[in-house]
């Protein structure tokens, strides 16, 4: 590790931001609230990755009046270091997201910063604790101040074209108001819905399962039979850190007959999709988002091989739960397969596109125009699960259900996988980051310029910096006397 390579590097990013720094003036007009108080011209909310190459993009096109907040604790951002459970990301190492493209802030740089560049030919894919710490460094690099542990707790029309949100800040349990002329929620994959659990495992006792984006205690599962649902790289991540932590015996059960071993979304890392998705007509992206959706993405290599190393792993397919009871201390599973028993169950099915579920969004949500709403399918496409999802506007923003009854939901735009039908990958994917998070920030810029056109207009007829001062103006110096005589033949016109 060499921490000289770190700070050589940070003086490199200081020299590549100084040179695309132009043009480097500040340029909206600021505003006073209802409070008196300044209006911020961004919300951010949500601290991770997404939530940075927003903030990013922003302070580039020099909107810095903005704030970020995240109610997590510091350095607890997102699912890294808390419920991810892999020892490293799934995408491959050379993906570069926040960083906005510029070389030295990538985490190839950072890495090889610390380890050389022997170290990155060798390294596999990115750990995800090393993953969590570029963040950490990209933005104290980038300058971008994350006040954690504040909660954005609801959402409201402000005055005039203001939106009003509520924080809390949960050390002090104290409530702050802020108006902002623009909100973005980049607030993680599962943050326009919640996390899904079937119906037959949610009645049961919680003493005997948890969800796999919950805590859970894996050293009180040595020795036991645990049962994960699922057929995605979380429930096998769980289920290989069952088997780590020495449970007995570890199953995996899923409805499908066969694993999704193929991965589409490689297929689709390509510019043309991860940048025009969005430009497809409505035909188009509903056939490519619902053959994608459906088919769901494949696991890595190494999370097979993880789980499927242990004598004691099993891999039930075609066996959904049908029926769930607790008998004495497990639970007993019916699947189509026949009956099973489990002391323990880890669901990993992943979370639902439903934007009613969100507290934060109760007053925002019923306004904002669905799928369901804008695109009637094929019957032969028809899907019910994406009907769900909302249909964004061209630069992320929220659209109304019904036109003129909530104007002010296109200040509040959406960075987070409930993006998907409308962009494919963009909000919550590193992949289609430096794709997606230009598209977000350029519409904030535009409509911050064209919603202040009046005061712009005024401010340049008010405009009088002479470039030069002619002979004789306060503060002119005598020109050189090459100059005087082309004044004095009028050869200046
Ligand atoms: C287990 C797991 C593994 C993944 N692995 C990969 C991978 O290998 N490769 C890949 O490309 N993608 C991966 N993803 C997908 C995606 O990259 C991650 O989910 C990533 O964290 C998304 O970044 P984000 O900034 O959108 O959300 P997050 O990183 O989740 O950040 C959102 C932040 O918003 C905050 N927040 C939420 N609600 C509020 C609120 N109301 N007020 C204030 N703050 C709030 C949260 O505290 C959180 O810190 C993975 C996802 C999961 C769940």
């Amino acid at each position: 590790m060499s921490s000289n390579g770190l700070l050589a590097l940070e003086r490199r990013v200081t020299a590549d931001l100084a040179m695309i720094a132009y043009p480097d003036s500040e340029w909206v007009p600021p505003r006073t609230g209802p409070d008196g108080a300044r209006v911020l011209d961004a919300l951010v909310v949500g601290g991770g990755q997404g939530g940075l190459a927003v903030a990013h993009g922003l302070t580039r096109g020099r909107v810095t009046n903005i704030r970020i907040v995240d109610q997590a604790e510091p350095g607890q951002e997102g699912p890294w270091l808390t419920y991810a459970r892999m020892p490293t990301l799934r995408s491959p190492k050379e993906v570069n997201g926040p960083d906005l493209d510029i070389p030295s802030l990538t985490f190839q740089a950072w890495f090889e910063a610390q380890h050389g560049t022997t170290g990155w030919e060798t390294l596999n894919k990115i750990a995800r604790e090393d993953w969590a710490a570029y963040l950490l460094w990209l933005r104290r690099v980038l300058d971008l101040s994350v006040e954690n542990g504040v909660a954005l707790e609801r959402l409201e029309p402000g005055e005039g074209d203001l939106i009003y949100a509520t924080l809390r800040h949960l050390a002090e349990n104290r409530v702050e108001t802020v108006h902002a002329r623009k909100l973005v929620l980049a607030t993680g994959i599962e943050a326009s819905g919640r996390w899904w659990t079937p119906p037959v495992v949610e009645a049961l006792d919680r003493r005997f399962w948890a969800h796999t984006s919950e805590a859970i205690d894996f050293a009180a599962l040595a020795g036991k039979r645990v049962a994960a649902l699922g057929a995605g790289a979380s429930a096998f991540d769980n289920a290989a850190t069952a088997l780590e932590a020495g449970a007995g015996e570890v199953a995996i059960y899923c409805r499908r007959r066969d694993l999704q071993r193929v991965q589409p979304f490689k297929w689709l890392s390509f510019p043309g999709f991860l940048g025009h998705f969005a430009d497809l007509d409505d035909v188009w992206r509903w056939r490519f988002m619902a053959y994608l959706l459906t088919m769901r993405e494949a696991f890595p290599k190494e999370t097979w091989q993880r789980a499927s190393r242990h004598p004691n792993f099993r891999l039930e397919t075609g066996a959904g739960w049908q029926r769930c009871e607790v008998v004495g201390d497990r639970v007993r599973l019916h699947t189509p397969k026949g009956v099973f028993e489990a002391d323990y169950l880890i669901i990993g099915t992943g979370f639902d596109i439903d934007l009613s579920h969100r507290p934060e969004l109760a007053g925002v949500a019923e306004h904002v125009a669905l799928w369901a709403d804008r695109f009637a399918p094929p019957a032969e496409e028809a899907n019910e699960r994406l009907s769900r999802y909302p249909y964004l506007g061209p630069t992320y923003e929220f659209l109304e259900r019904n036109p003129g009854t909530a104007p002010w939901l296109r200040h509040l735009r959406l960075f987070t996988y409930g993006t998907t039908v409308s962009f494919g990958p963009s909000g919550a994917s590193i992949n289609a980051m430096k794709f997606a998070a230009p598209r977000l920030v350029g519409g904030i810029l535009r409509d911050l310029f064209r919603e202040d056109i009046e005061s712009h207009w005024n401010s340049l007829k008010s405009y009088d910096l002479p470039e030069f001062l002619l002979p004789g103006e306060e503060g002119a110096a005598a020109p050189p006397k090459a100059v005087l005589d082309r004044l004095a033949d009028g050869r200046f016109g």
